[in-house]
């Protein structure tokens, strides 16, 4: 059984003030702090999310460290929001069971850190225009299982565009024949007529 001491100490080495950054960290739901204690490593997040030294860990909070943690619509706008991206719907709304609207709920924390840590790589405008609302197709790696997130294309001179042709290989045509790129980690970024569907596994 864990001490009340132990404890204390996991809070107080968790209340060491992070710093800007740690988008990696931020995006899991997590703070970027010294890892004092030994207490704390019992809880500590996983490597190369914080910036600076090895002893800088992500401290997530119980319960948060499995990215396959699904979010609230409120979490999910928080972190787009700590991390500078918006999200559009033609209803300018959140529920997931109405097409018309852009919703968050249910969607796997994996897929949205996927989309900060791209936004923090490509530096691009990002406007998430799907997401787990009804409407699209199913399947296994699916909007409605929330793997997947659609984000605004802009044209010719898309930023987006641009990035993954730049950093991502080029992959066969999908079936519907969008275009698509796949980055080190096998997410596939295929590009539709008005929006990117992108894929986090
Ligand atoms: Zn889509």
């Amino acid at each position: 059984m864990r001490s009340t001491l132990q404890t204390v100490l996991f809070i107080g080495a968790c209340l060491v003030a992070d710093v800007l950054g740690d988008w990696r960290c931020l995006g899991a739901g997590g703070k970027c702090q010294y890892d004092l204690s030994p207490s704390a490593m019992s809880r500590r997040g996983p490597e190369g999310l914080c910036n600076g030294p090895s002893a800088r860990r992500c401290c997530l909070p119980a319960g948060r460290e499995e990215n396959a943690e699904r979010l609230t619509n409120a979490e999910a706008l928080q972190i787009l929001r700590a991390n500078g991206m918006t999200w559009s719907s033609t209803g300018g709304c959140n529920d997931r069971n109405v097409r018309s609207c852009t919703s968050f709920t249910g969607m796997r924390r994996a897929t949205l850190v996927g989309l900060v840590a791209f936004k923090h790589a490509s530096k691009c405008n990002i406007v998430v225009t799907g997401g787990t609302e009804t409407g699209h197709s199913s399947g296994e790696y699916s909007h409605s299982k929330g793997y997947k997130v659609d984000i605004r294309y802009y044209g010719v001179n898309d930023c987006v565009l641009n990035f993954v042709r730049r950093n991502f290989n080029q992959i066969s045509n999908r079936s519907d024949g969008a275009m698509q790129w796949r980055d080190g980690s096998r997410n596939t970024y295929a590009r539709e007529s008005n929006h990117w569907d992108i894929t986090y596994y």
